[in-house]
């Protein structure tokens, strides 16, 4: 295919990121794979549309006015209404938007979710952020793109650095400018404003969905396994709790400044007590502090990558030990990791597989939203796992039958849906 445009070029270079190369770099070698159509394929490498807006923020010491920047990416209008995270984050820019909101799209098609891909963020250290800024800068935020979002148009949700409350908050601010609640903004809601049981901890709950449906694939016994789990977030820190209870030994756990390690497994109670009090893992006594490089490298059966990007590169795969790599996070692993692991046998399920369980459920809160009718919490931990299992079989299945591994044959699935809704629409005008 030609990419070789002016106006092409000249786009591209404002999207281009590392982040955003690795998307459209996963996306190429797939097309290449599955023959895609190069119309839809040219198509598929931009979003249909990105907003950038700079903005004022005022700090709590009332004399700070920073100009922030934040983005909302809309990477695909074709399937229904957009959908995607928000996160504050230091590394957010237009380019680790625009590969987020990508891969939202090969995630809902993949889960047959009737949604296009978004994402969105503000550049800011969320961490350093007292709750009165984090509001103000929420609200602002939310008032820069309320044109943009809406229940029928791109409903956001929590990401990295955000959480129920600021979905509150956003939810909030669109209702007053609308004159009425309207609940359907946004999900991973409080349950007291229109949010699912379950919902919080769907990513970590799909995210464990996929370390069963492996470890049986691999003959991997979960009674007893060892994991590492690099990030302790929300989905970390559930991800942890589950496979706990199913009998894995959780040797290693991390936050943003390092983390613990204990070989026999760490006692999940009291690491929970010491973040209570001690707000970081550093320095936990039950285990030896280990820094998220290490961690990666640590012995153990099964690797779940669930803090940020770019963490398993051509630097560290071949020391990482585990058979097994199942990605809570977006984009963990780089292009070239992915060879060298392959290369060695490592069993990797794709973060648009993996982290699926999160978007599944904001799916269903939309729809028990819709029909202002809510279902108990088993009833959505049974069809997030059915819809789960199901997306983990298919795509195990199309990737022993294409000969491709896991993540192409994810990605193909997702392309496959996207190409076939965008032949049906067919170009306007
Ligand atoms: N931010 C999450 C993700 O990356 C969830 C998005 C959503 O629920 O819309 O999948």
């Amino acid at each position: 295919m030609e990419h070789g445009r002016l106006e092409d070029a000249k786009a591209r270079r404002e999207w281009d990121t590392p982040m955003y190369r690795l998307a459209v770099a996963q996306l190429d070698r797939t097309a290449q794979q599955m023959d895609l159509d190069p119309n839809i394929w040219e198509r598929l490498r931009m979003p249909q549309r990105a907003h950038v807006v700079s903005f004022p923020f005022r700090r709590d010491d009332y004399d700070t006015v920073e100009t922030v920047f934040g983005y909302r990416v809309q990477h695909l209008l074709t399937m229904g209404p957009t959908k995607g995270g928000i996160r504050f984050d230091v590394d957010v820019d237009l380019g680790e938007v625009t590969a987020l909101a990508m891969w939202m799209s090969w995630k809902c098609a993949l889960m047959g979710l009737p949604f296009g891909g978004a994402k969105g963020g503000v550049r800011v250290d969320s961490d350093a952020l007292s709750r009165t800024e984090r509001q103000r800068l929420t609200r602002r935020f939310t008032m820069e793109i309320i044109d943009v979002i809406g229940p029928d148009r791109d409903i956001p949700a929590p990401d990295l650095g955000t959480d129920q409350q600021v979905m509150a908050w956003i939810m909030d601010t669109y209702s007053q400018q609308r004159g009425h609640a309207v609940p359907g903004v946004v999900t991973g809601k409080p349950i007291e404003l229109g949010g699912s049981e379950g919902r919080r901890e769907a990513t970590g709950r799909g995210v464990v969905v996929c370390v069963e449906a492996a470890c049986r694939h691999l003959g991997i016994d979960l009674e007893g396994a060892r994991v590492a789990i690099q990030g302790y977030g929300n989905v970390g820190a559930t991800a942890a709790r589950l496979v706990d209870r199913l009998g894995a030994r959780v040797v290693a756990v991390s936050d943003v400044r390092g983390g613990t390690t204990h070989p026999g497994g760490l006692e999940l109670d009291n690491v929970d007590r010491w973040i209570a009090d001690n707000r970081y893992l550093t320095g936990y006594p039950g285990g030896d502090d280990v820094t998220n490089g290490e961690l990666l490298e640590l012995d153990c059966d099964i690797l779940i990558p669930a803090a940020v990007q770019n963490q398993i590169t051509s630097h560290n795969a071949e020391r990482v030990k585990p058979r097994l790599i199942v990605e809570g996070a977006n984009g963990p692993t780089t292009l070239e990791a992915d060879a060298i692991l392959a290369d060695r046998g490592v069993f990797v399920v794709p973060d648009v597989l993996a982290n699926a369980g999160g978007v599944t459920v904001s799916y269903f809160e939309w729809v028990q939203g819709l029909q202002q009718f809510f279902w108990s919490e088993d009833e959505v931990n049974r069809r997030l796992r059915d819809l789960m299992q199901r997306a983990f079989g298919d795509t195990l299945a199309l990737s022993t039958a294409e000969g491709v591994d896991l993540r192409t044959a994810a990605l193909m699935r997702g392309i496959r849906r996207v190409t076939e809704a965008k032949r049906r629409r067919g170009v306007f005008p």
